[in-house]
């Protein structure tokens, strides 16, 4: 599979500016004139750490909790004499860009392949990785699980064990669709570890289902991605599944 797509054609408008003017601009402008004139996607599970500039980041939480400020004075809620809301916003700005969202913001961790010298060629399985993560639509939570069932060759490149959590745990902390962020996540260990064959299954509940809509408590989302051997050899795909341990459901 290809990395994610650019888009074709980017809406924003194209216009020159000088670098005196991007600084007088807020970060989130500016880094966002990065983008567009570098013809980037910027959706909301995209990692945009390359078009950061140092201490751009302290701007945008500085500009975010500006706007959460406005958008708890639009909700009538006074936060002047409610001492619980009084510092919601500044709390907010900063779980949205160092955690729950840092990965957008933050580099890919780095990660040492070290050749699969004893030539291991048998099913490895990683996991249950925890995943915390957020939904594209609501922003609400979504946590669960994550395994991931590698089938090394020769050529293959090893990375060690809690990298695994790590390259996760990048991809998930952003806004995400659990389709697309099991999509990424293969397309991350494809390159990297060059296995035969690949599959991820995340078994994750959606806090969406559960704090509004059909507030339904049973309902947990489960999706998986198989590529190469494990796409060919249902024998393969069955142990693989068969293996993972303490998932809920069969
Ligand atoms: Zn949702």
């Amino acid at each position: 599979m290809s990395p994610p797509k650019l888009s074709p054609v980017n809406t924003a408008p194209r216009i020159f500016r000088t670098e005196e003017e991007l600084a007088r601009l807020p970060a989130s402008e500016r880094i966002r004139y990065r983008l567009v004139a570098a013809d980037r996607r910027y959706h909301a599970n995209d990692n945009i750490a390359a078009f950061v500039r140092e201490g751009e980041l302290d701007e945008l939480k500085a500009e975010v909790r500006a706007k959460l400020d406005e958008v708890l004075q639009a909700l009538v809620i006074d936060t002047e004499s409610d001492h619980n809301t009084q510092e919601t916003a500044k709390r907010v700005a900063k779980m949205y860009v160092e955690e729950i969202f840092a990965g957008r913001y933050q580099a890919m961790p780095s990660v040492t392949e070290f050749p699969n010298a004893e030539r291991l060629n048998e099913l490895m399985i990683v996991g249950p990785i925890t995943v915390r993560s957020a939904c594209s639509h609501h922003l609400c939570p979504i946590l669960g699980k994550v395994w991931i069932g590698l089938l090394p060759n020769e050529h293959s490149n090893l990375i060690g064990l809690s990298k695994y959590t790590r390259i996760c745990d990048w991809i998930m902390s952003r806004p995400q669709i659990q389709e697309e962020a099991v999509t990424m996540l293969a397309n991350e260990l494809q390159e990297r570890v060059k296995p035969d064959g690949l599959g991820i299954v995340m078994e994750a509940d959606h806090f969406c289902m559960h704090w509004r809509g059909v507030k339904d408590n049973q309902s947990a989302m489960v999706n998986s991605v198989m590529r190469g051997a494990f796409l060919k050899d249902p024998n393969l795909r069955r142990e693989f599944l068969s293996l993972l341990p303490n998932r809920k459901a069969g």
